[in-house]
């Protein structure tokens, strides 16, 4: 057989690639494979993407290959394919899709050179001793399907090869038994089932699902978690299982869409339409979406599950491109809670609440049931401000206010949540001197302190990014909910979403107005999908749950639909709306987003790179179907002494849309280099 010579090899570096390598005679490379290369004065761990009968520059320039790693089978064709996919919709080298999928440990160099390596990652991972986790007889909550579950599950069973299944179910609907009805026939059957989570904190909850129902099935080594808080050595452990077919159920967050499935047969989106899907650095991707073209490359149903799904979901639904499944009522209790506004314009409020609100939870307190404050404000208070001649708290880096912050042990500091920067709370106005500083406002801290004051006898808990640093406590807390033990519970959107509180009778939510007024186009779906969710935690097991919204506009068009449970008729509104402004799902967008300096570098990189859909000849055939909006500073304009513009690009068709970036992307490039300013694409930006 004749020695291939030649390959291409994705790496993880800023530049184009891929790159072309020798293969000596000593070595054989495959497709799919990872091999060590010399990279510039480095070694780099990279993947074969293909053997080439030449290389594409001169051959005395092209090194040789250092190492091939077979301590796994080559990553498959399917899974190669999808990056390169990736790759090309997003705009990026396709090394910056594939390496940074895998664990670290299998393309670091230094895990197979070096004295302590002794053949590699996963050799030492097999070698490890297995110790199974002895799990709590798990208790049965097998259901019988309602009606709509059972047609639900029927409807998605009846499908060959892909579609996409839009599975719209109220909060509390029961959308996890039909997944894990759905789960049981594949597995059944064979194949891997994919299901995506959009929060850390949701894995454990449906990790324990998914243990008591099919551990019989698949075995402890069976299922497979994925997300960013587990240690290096867990996620190792996770993808080999995957990689290998032993693991048959793959639960993760969106880093999951990048599990090398062997034999995928259904891939589930819980709540489709959260932001969380969309990464927000480095390769920007949404893996909702991804998770649709995986499904469809690998021939199997999608099945997108929400209460509040994407308006651009909801539009390929109501279109038929989507088939719709619908979940109308609740498992448990059959009816929703009742959503009530609270006017606070009429009302003085105390401490941020008002009367009737206290009162609520003074009632649910009472009958042992437990309340939710929602507050989506971390810290203690936003701002401290000077009342004699008007300073505020400021961040000597970005064009925000610091939050005064309690930490426990170190008394008071002033937080930026942009850069990370900790200052001391002056004891005077550093301006003026006057001694009494005010607090403005309040987060989820002063909250929970004034709650605890109000209710000495209840046990008040805070479950935000900060009482939830320590890898471990979040679940904790999560626990001491389910189990009864805390009363009041004072969260951030970390405990808006998905979880099924038995004991949670009643929601409150303080701050919603504050979405209200947003630049964003997305701002009013963002806030109803926001307070649906908080809401639909409220008596999903106890009878009359209830939710207080407390709002200075209860008019708006966003609470109204809210206090009806009405979603169809919001998003089909919202739908007409955006049709006649050519927004998103009716156009496509992209967005530069530039760094500099000043302002005014970014603007100006941003301007010329504008203007070359007029100058550049390559570009006229787009001038008609493209649309650039004027470039302009962000909102939040400077963040750790870094200045920030962007510019919008739009079209009405996506093909189009990624034909221009083909031949613009590029041109933008040179004048980043010339202008050398940082930037970043961004292809369908949620956040504009
Ligand atoms: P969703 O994800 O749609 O908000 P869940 O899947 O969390 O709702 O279900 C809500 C509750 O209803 C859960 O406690 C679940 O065990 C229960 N449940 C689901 N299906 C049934 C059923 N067919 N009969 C009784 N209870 C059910
Ligand atoms: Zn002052
Ligand atoms: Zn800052």
């Amino acid at each position: 057989m004749k020695h291939n010579q030649w390959i291409r090899v994705a790496l993880d570096v800023p530049l184009a690639g891929p790159f072309d390598y020798r293969v000596p005679e000593s070595l054989q490379a495959i497709k799919g494979q990872r091999v060590l290369v010399p990279f510039g004065r480095r070694e780099l761990v990279g993947i074969v993407l293909e053997t080439i009968e030449s290389p594409s520059y001169p051959e005395d320039q092209v090194k040789d290959i250092l190492m091939v790693f077979d301590d796994l089978s080559p990553l498959p064709q399917d899974w190669l394919d999808f990056g390169l996919f990736a790759a090309s919709y997003y705009h990026r080298p396709v090394g910056e899709v594939l390496l940074p999928a895998m664990p670290s440990a299998l393309r670091k160099p230094g895990s197979y050179t070096g004295k302590l390596s002794k053949g590699g990652p996963v050799a030492r991972l097999d070698r490890r001793k297995k110790t199974a986790i002895a799990l709590a007889p798990p208790e049965d909550n097998t259901h019988v399907l309602n009606e709509e579950q059972q047609e639900a599950v029927d409807a998605v069973l009846a499908i060959k090869g892909f579609k996409t299944v839009l599975l719209h179910g109220v909060t509390g609907s029961g959308k996890t038994e039909v997944y894990l009805h759905l789960a049981l026939d594949v597995l059944t059957k064979g194949k891997q089932v994919l299901f995506l989570v959009p929060e850390i904190n949701l894995t454990p909850q449906f990790e324990q699902a998914l243990l008591a129902r099919f551990q019989q099935v698949v075995g402890l080594d069976g299922i497979a978690v994925l997300h960013s808080g587990l240690a290096e050595g867990e996620r190792l452990k996770a993808w080999v299982a995957i990689q290998r077919g032993q693991a048959r159920i793959v639960l993760g967050t969106r880093m999951a869409i990048f599990a090398p499935l062997q034999q995928a047969g259904l891939i589930i989106v819980d709540e489709e339409h959260d932001a969380s899907y969309k990464q927000q650095e480095g390769l920007r991707y949404s893996a909702r979406d991804l998770a649709i073209w995986r499904a469809h490359q690998l021939d199997i149903p999608v099945v997108l599950g929400s209460a509040t799904p994407s308006l651009e979901s909801w539009q390929h639904a109501n279109v038929g491109r989507y088939l719709k499944l619908t979940l109308a009522k609740r498992a448990k209790t059959t009816y929703m809670p009742a959503i009530k506004l609270v006017d606070t314009k009429q009302i003085k409020l105390e401490q941020g609440f008002a009367p009737v609100v206290l009162h609520a939870i003074r009632e649910r307190l009472e009958r042992g049931e437990q309340s939710l404050v929602f507050l989506n404000r971390r810290g203690y208070a936003p701002v401290i401000h000077c009342a004699s001649c008007g300073w505020m708290s400021q961040c000597p880096r970005c064009s925000v206010y610091t939050v005064l912050h309690r930490m426990p042990g170190h008394g008071n500091v002033l937080q930026c949540h942009h850069c990370g920067y900790y200052g001391r709370v002056p004891v005077k106005c550093p301006d003026c001197g006057n001694q009494d500083l005010e607090m403005l406002g309040r987060g989820t801290q002063r909250v929970e302190e004034y709650l605890q004051a109000a209710f000495p006898q209840a046990c008040v808990e805070r479950i935000d990014a900060d009482s939830t640093r320590l890898k471990g406590s979040a679940r904790k807390l999560f626990d001491r909910v389910h189990s009864g033990e805390i009363d009041i519970l004072v969260g951030t959107q970390m405990v808006a979403k998905g979880h099924d509180f038995r004991k949670l009778g009643l929601v409150c939510v303080l701050n919603a107005d504050a979405m209200l007024f947003s630049s964003d186009f997305r701002a009013p779906e963002k806030l109803f999908a926001q307070l649906a969710q908080v809401s639909g935690r409220a008596g999903r097991h106890v009878a009359g749950g209830e939710v207080l919204i407390q709002t200075a506009y209860p008019e708006q068009a966003v609470y109204q639909a809210l206090i009806r449970h009405d979603y169809d008729t919001f998003a089909n509104a919202s739908l007409e709306e955006r049709k006649i402004t050519h927004l998103p799902p009716f156009s496509h967008q992209v967005l530069i987003s530039a760094q500099a300096k000043t302002v005014n570098q970014a603007m100006q990189f941003l301007l010329e790179t504008r203007q070359l859909l007029a100058s550049q000849p390559q570009l006229s055939g787009f001038q008609a179907a493209i649309n650039m909006y004027d470039p302009v500073p962000l909102r939040i304009v400077r963040v750790a002494h870094v200045e920030r513009a962007q510019l919008l690009v739009e079209s009405a068709s996506r093909p189009v849309l990624q034909a221009f970036l083909g031949h613009w992307l590029p041109l933008v490039q040179e004048i980043g280099k010339r202008h050398r300013i940082r930037y970043f694409t961004e292809v369908d930006p949620l956040e504009i």
